[in-house]
């Protein structure tokens, strides 16, 4: 029965887990209820008949509705707190379980203590009408917990097929079929909503991960595999407010592969998709802090993304891929270095209000030009925008 592994279902993520917990537990309004219901019911049976048998299943209940909302308080302590080591959804719902089967048992008991002892039929149809209303409220609020919905019906159905079936009156005794198809129905609901429940959650579930999927694929470059020149546009625009908030320095390093073209016309677009892979790779390897990004720009341009490096830092990165590239070794009989190479431009700043990241990059261009310019296979520094000092001065003033 798939149901049956509803909280321990693989598919579901622990939050979903702790959801299907909660769904039991927080009907804490139920519960009261349901204890008003039995004590109310027990008031009229006590008003009725004279028994003390009355007294005690309405002290019982008290105590039994007092417990479960004491282990109420616990379990919204542990699903807010969700301690190492401190018990898991599943055992939530078996000590749910256990709770509605004792709050079950004293309703069997009232049945059979007015089949028996009482004696009163006319009693016993209105304790009947109360207690399978409730129980066929609860099926459904249990969905989540299938052991719930089955120990709670059988605790009190059976007992009340055997009352009704030894009941002394015809029309009790008729109702004892009633009672066990109302015992299949009430399973049969609880079931019905558990595996909606269950498959609704595992759907939540595939799309959860389908979404973080997608989320991947849309900031990754497809032939190079690293980020792409979206997840570069967008870290830049969060990376740049929080250097200005905080007047911290942010690098960038543009890389241009030297005579790519020639490389293309020389050894076909395919091996140059292969060279454009082990720049990147070249490029990813020199990056050494996990806060730094490094993308493809776009064509045979590369990028990295540097924080709090103004100082040596992001030119010895720079220097660091110029030499990957170049230490390769990887031919390059077009060019008149007669391997791959590539040429780099390194800007920083301490981005003030009124600077723009496009004026920025535009600076690491001009850099990556001169580099170009210098005869190619070299590192070019752009003089910083703002210095961090500048910027903290902009603030200070
Ligand atoms: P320079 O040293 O001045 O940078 O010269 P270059 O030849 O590298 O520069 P240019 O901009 O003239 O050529 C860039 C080439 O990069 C042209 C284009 O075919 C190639 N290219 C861009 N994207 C890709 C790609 O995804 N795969 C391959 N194989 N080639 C690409
Ligand atoms: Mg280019
Ligand atoms: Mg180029």
């Amino acid at each position: 029965m798939r149901v049956a592994v509803l909280l321990s279902s693989r598919v579901l993520s622990e939050a979903q887990r702790w959801q299907l917990a909660s769904s039991l537990y927080d009907q804490v309004r139920s519960l009261v209820e349901g204890s008003v219901a039995l004590l109310a019911t027990l008031a009229v049976c006590a008003y009725y008949k004279d028994w003390w048998g009355f007294w005690v299943l309405a002290a019982a209940t008290g105590v039994v509705t007092i417990v479960r909302l004491l282990h109420w308080r616990r379990f919204v302590r542990a699903r807010r707190d969700r301690r190492a080591g401190a018990p898991s959804p599943e055992a939530w719902a078996r000590s749910y379980t256990i709770g509605i089967c004792v709050m079950a048992s004293l309703w069997s008991s009232l049945v059979s203590s007015v089949t028996f002892v009482v004696a009163d039929m006319q009693l016993l149809m209105f304790v009947l009408l109360i207690q399978n209303a409730w129980i066929a409220g609860a099926g459904i609020r249990n969905a989540a917990s299938p052991s719930a919905i089955l120990g709670q019906t059988l605790v009190t159905v059976v007992p009340t097929i055997v009352c009704t079936f030894c009941g002394t009156s015809l029309l009790v005794r008729v109702l004892s079929p009633g009672c066990f198809v109302f015992m299949l129905v009430v399973l049969k609901i609880g079931r019905f909503y558990g595996v909606q429940m269950l498959s609704l959650m595992e759907s939540e579930q595939r799309l959860a991960a389908a979404n973080a999927e997608l989320l991947k694929l849309s900031c990754t470059d497809g032939l190079t595999g690293i980020a792409n020149r979206r997840a570069f546009d967008e870290r830049l625009a969060a990376d740049w407010a929080f250097a200005v908030r905080d007047a911290a320095d942010i690098a960038v390093v543009l890389v241009d592969v030297d005579y790519f073209k020639r490389y293309n016309d020389h050894y076909g677009h395919l091996a140059g998709d292969d060279c454009l892979r082990a720049i990147a790779r070249h490029v990813s390897g020199s990056v050494l802090r996990a806060s730094d990004l490094p993308a493809r720009y776009g064509g045979e341009e590369f990028v990295v993304l540097l924080r709090g490096n103004a100082d040596q830092g992001a030119s010895d990165v720079a220097e660091r891929m110029r030499r990957a590239v170049y230490d390769a070794n990887l031919p390059h009989a077009a060019s008149p270095i007669g391997r791959v190479t590539i040429s780099v431009g390194v800007a920083t700043t301490a981005p003030g209000l009124d600077d723009v990241p496009a004026t920025f990059i535009t600076l690491a261009d001009q850099a990556l030009y001169r580099a170009k310019q210098g005869g190619r296979n070299q590192v070019c520094v752009a003089a910083p925008m703002r210095t961090r000092q500048e910027a903290a001065a902009i603030y200070t003033a």
